[in-house]
């Protein structure tokens, strides 16, 4: 994302709303330091009280550029930093890089530094994931630095690669919003905005694009009920977007989704193709 995007996009969303916290995150926001920090400058000189990121800490892998580079993320605002380490981002970044990153991060003073560690099923279960993930965190245990554990949700390759230890939970009933961040459709409090522009409320759940309108106006007039989609994922949740002409196609076999959830985006995503 350009950086004048990005701050055109805050200002925007400031104009209509008292913002309470921003977040950048990937992919990897790292990969653009230069970026990633005249961002964070931006969401500060607008007061919002919390600025955040979620990092995987490749940019730890030389102690001294990281503690320059904390020191630049401190001084452009940031409050709160979620450093992934688990077993599946073990398998490309060694974990001395986090490490470092994090170290180097509570150096300079961020106070909110924690790690983010995916499960597959919970920390203490016997699966070669979960006991990966627990050697990695007693290696790390010395820093000092608090846990958030995140559970897997069925998206993307985890459907594929993870699928045994999924449970399967019923198909029907209404949408009870974004499972990360408990974002109702009704009345949502945040927005994602991908590169493009895209307006999330849920995954790839758009309700504008902030390229052809102005964010403040997506935001004051967006109106579930004026959106066909997303009504019918309140009142009846995603079985009901398989009443739409354009899903007639969409092979449906009730034994294949693991919730709501799974089947809603594999409706949204052949949606998206036809
Ligand atoms: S993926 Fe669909 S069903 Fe799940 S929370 Fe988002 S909009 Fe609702």
């Amino acid at each position: 994302m350009d950086v004048e995007d990005a701050n055109d996009y805050l200002v925007e969303a400031a104009s209509v709303s008292r913002l309470e916290s921003f977040m950048v995150f990937g992919g990897e926001p790292m990969l653009y330091p230069e970026r990633v920090i005249a961002i964070l400058t931006k969401a500060h000189q607008l007061g919002i009280p919390r600025i955040d990121m979620i990092t995987n800490g490749m940019w730890g892998k030389d102690k001294n550029s990281a503690e320059k580079r904390a020191r630049r993320l401190k001084t452009a605002g940031l409050t709160k930093v979620d450093v992934s380490v688990d077993a599946f981002h073990a398998q490309y970044i060694p974990v001395e890089y986090p490490r470092n990153a994090a170290s180097a991060l509570v150096k300079a003073g961020v106070k909110g530094v924690n790690w983010n560690v995916a499960v597959v099923e919970s920390i203490e279960s016997e699966n070669e994931y979960d006991k990966k993930t627990k050697q990695i965190l007693k290696e790390l245990e010395p820093l000092g630095i608090e846990t958030r554990f995140v559970k897997i949700l069925p998206v993307g390759r985890a459907v594929q690669n993870l699928s045994e230890f999924f449970k399967h939970e019923p198909l029907y009933g209404p949408c009870e919003g974004d499972p990360i961040l408990g974002n109702s459709l009704t009345n949502p409090n945040c927005v994602t905005i991908e590169p493009n522009g895209s307006v999330d409320i849920c995954w790839r759940l758009a309700i504008g694009n902030a390229r052809e309108k102005a964010l403040s106006q997506i935001i004051s007039e967006y109106d579930w009920q004026k959106n066909p989609l997303i009504r019918i994922l309140v009142e009846e949740g995603p079985l009901g977007l398989l009443k739409l002409s354009e899903t007639h196609e969409f092979s449906f076999q009730e034994d294949h989704y693991i919730n709501r959830c799974h089947l809603c985006m594999e409706i949204r995503r052949f949606l998206a193709k036809s």
